[in-house]
């Protein structure tokens, strides 16, 4: 079956005391970019882009399964999702992008599409190598309270091509087909888990490469990091916690990079 035939969900209908449960409201963390902080932690970063032709904003990430009703309730106040584009096939970003295909099209990079529709990143993983807190933990929450499980893709977006005023940058390692979103005028960066602002129990930590048992290539993930900080972005948003902004980001990420 062809993405095109392939049938959508309903449109998302959510009670706005769940959402508020689901995520922290959405916070404006650059000009035309708002952030959702989804999950019990709120550690999850959903991103909304607002379109600069016209109305509504392209959603960058999908964070978990239980943000979806939060998502589009934001998003109606700006207009609506125009897309969703996902920075990588992991199950903690593609989380609500089943229930959000009801709206939009999902697009991602064509490396990432396998772990989009597929996994979800558990071909790779070697969460065997995790202490047994964290296996144990990361096990029930990848399965019940993150992944909204495979998601059809409608299409596909590379380095270049632009996206809600920003342009599309691959940042691979810690995933097949991770990408991030550019926008040299103010120095914006969006890129996901191309580094790490918390621990494997979610604390906060400074800028560092995702953990080795996640990653596909741990050296190409640093390489990738390295790639960040030579574009000398002014404020970075990553895909958990975060934004990464003042004097040292980019000696941050350079250490990060090391
Ligand atoms: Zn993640």
């Amino acid at each position: 079956m062809t993405a095109a035939t392939t049938p959508r969900p309903g449109p998302i209908r959510s009670r706005p005391r769940l959402r508020r449960l689901a995520s922290a409201a959405p916070e404006r963390v650059a000009d035309g970019v708002w952030l959702l902080r989804g999950g019990l932690t709120r550690t999850m970063n959903v991103y909304l882009l607002e379109e600069p032709d016209g109305p509504g904003v392209t959603v960058y990430d999908a964070g978990e399964k239980g943000m979806a009703g939060a998502i589009v309730a934001a998003a109606e106040q700006l207009g609506g999702i125009t897309r969703v584009v996902l920075s990588h096939g992991d199950t903690d970003h593609r989380g609500s992008a089943p229930a959000l295909r009801a709206h939009a099209d999902v697009l991602c990079h064509p490396d990432a599409v396998a772990q989009a529709e597929g996994s979800g990143g558990r071909d790779y993983w070697r969460k065997d190598e995790l202490p047994l807190d964290a296996r144990l933990l990361h096990g029930f929450t990848h399965r019940f309270v993150w992944d909204g499980g495979p998601v059809r893709i409608d299409g596909t977006v590379e380095e270049g091509d632009l996206v809600a005023g920003f342009e599309v940058i691959e940042l691979p390692g810690h995933a097949p087909g991770l990408v991030g979103l550019w926008r040299a005028r103010d120095r914006v960066a969006l890129v996901s888990d191309c580094f790490y602002m918390t621990d494997m129990h979610g604390r906060p930590q400074p800028p560092a490469v995702p953990l080795d048992e996640y990653n596909l290539d741990t050296a190409q993930a640093k390489r990738s990091i390295a790639k960040l900080a030579a574009l000398r972005p002014a404020i970075v948003l990553p895909g958990h916690l975060g934004p990464l902004t003042g004097p040292d980001v980019v000696a941050q990420l350079e250490a990060a990079s090391a």
